[in-house]
């Protein structure tokens, strides 16, 4: 296999102005079709300091691939850095000339000269046409080494990549490997009471491999197989699928890009059911949640925010006594927010939370991180969960929020 390199260009990216997106696409899509990157390296916009990250690259790695720096402008100066790297004249490429000028003149504008540098490429250059910006991509191979220009834009990075610079690649290459991988969404088990579930499949799982990821309330099980083609590839993801399923079976709410949002929301439309919420410490981020996804108005009837106690009983109905007895953040508070959300937004399921998110406000007894969530449902079940939650007040607001969509989606899917 192939090693590859990855330079994106630009000083915003050294300034900290710009997030870096087009490493991991290309490391995404090297990794797709099984070439190796070795390392990923930003540097500014300085024609030799281009030129020695693509020498150096080059002399460790069989491929480097840069983004950026190919825009018309003084600073764009990827070409000329390749070019020098190479030791090779830059030369006008007319065919990308002529459909930059064709571009100007379909848009009404008059072509500044420096617009003609766009159609230069390294002499003995493979070009590649961007059909989404005007500036063209180019290949140089010299027969041992090759470099590859992309444009900045990742609208216009991205289709060429994966429509012109892997397909050539996979041809220069003769590549036969793609890397397929599925991912495995789970939602209520812990990473270590996970990882215990699928210790012997992780341990002896090499193609496909699993690797585990975890973010707050969610872990991920990602199963990566590498084969000749992805026809090959399948049956090996499904077969260890299949035996994930077998371990972790009700936990999985979604595969690959699917949300847990989305999840609730085809359980909620599968059932002909709808949810409400009433929402104090989590501010409106569980309604928040609901609404991201398109459609939400098929099962979500709406929300109260009832920060003050006062709008917890005068919105939901909330008894002042039980709030004066128990206080705010309690389990019969959180349960007749519920019930009072259910019945108020005629919704079938309604859940709640009440707690402290902090940073202030904690006392001995309800302590920062402590949250009931509630979940009130047809025939007057209504069950409470008593957390306590680590982390700062974002991280216990997001927790919480994954706690409540949690209930609601165990009940209905
Ligand atoms: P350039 O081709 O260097 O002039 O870049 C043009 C534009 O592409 C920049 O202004 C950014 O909006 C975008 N861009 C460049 N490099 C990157 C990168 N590494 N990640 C994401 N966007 C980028
Ligand atoms: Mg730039």
């Amino acid at each position: 296999m192939p090693s590859a390199e990855i330079i994106t260009i630009g000083t915003e990216l050294l300034l900290g102005q710009l997030v870096d997106t087009n490493t991991s696409s290309i490391a995404r899509a090297l990794a797709a079709c099984g070439v190796d990157v070795h390392r990923e390296t930003s540097v500014g916009d300085n024609e030799q300091r281009i030129a020695a990250a693509v020498r150096e690259a080059l002399g460790r790695s069989d491929i480097a691939i840069c983004a950026g720096g190919l825009g018309p402008t003084v600073d764009d100066l990827t070409r000329e850095a390749v070019a020098a790297a190479f030791e090779r004249p830059l030369v006008l490429h007319e065919p990308s000339l002529a459909y930059i000028e064709q571009r100007f003149a379909q848009a009404g504008w008059a072509m500044a000269p420096n617009n003609r540098r766009q159609a230069m490429v390294p002499a003995g250059a493979v070009v590649l046409d961007n059909p989404h910006g005007s500036a063209p991509g180019f290949v140089v191979d010299d027969g041992r080494r090759i470099a590859i220009a992309l444009p900045g834009p990742p609208a216009e990075l991205d289709p060429m990549l994966q429509e012109l610079a892997i397909p050539w690649l996979v041809k220069r290459f003769d590549i036969k490997a793609v890397i397929v991988t599925r991912v495995l969404h789970t939602l209520g088990i812990g990473e270590s009471d996970l990882d215990e579930r699928i210790a012997d499949l992780f341990r002896d799982s090499r193609n496909p491999s699993i690797a585990v990821l975890a973010r707050p309330g969610f872990v991920d099980v990602k199963i990566t197989a590498k084969a000749q083609d992805a026809q090959a590839a399948a049956p090996l993801i499904a077969s260890l699928e299949a035996k994930l399923r077998e371990r972790l079976g009700d936990s999985i709410y979604a595969t690959d890009d699917g949300s847990f949002e989305q999840s609730l929301g085809e359980a909620l439309r599968a059932r002909g059911w709808s949810i409400g919420v009433a929402e104090s410490c989590t501010g409106g981020l569980i309604a928040a949640a609901i609404a991201s996804v398109p459609g939400a108005s098929d099962y979500f009837k709406g929300g109260v925010i009832a920060y003050a106690d006062d709008v917890k009983s005068r919105l939901l109905g909330v008894d002042r006594a039980i709030i004066a007895k128990h206080g705010a953040v309690s389990e019969e508070v959180a349960r007749a927010m519920a019930v009072g959300a259910r019945e108020h937004l005629h919704a079938t399921l309604a859940v709640s939370t009440t707690g402290v998110a902090g940073p202030g406000g904690g006392t001995p007894d309800k302590p920062v991180g402590l949250v009931f969530v509630a979940l009130a449902r047809p025939g007057d079940k209504t069950t409470v969960r008593r957390l306590t939650l680590p982390g700062t007040r974002g991280v216990i607001q997001r927790r919480a929020t994954v706690a409540a969509l949690s209930m609601a989606w165990k009940a209905a899917r």
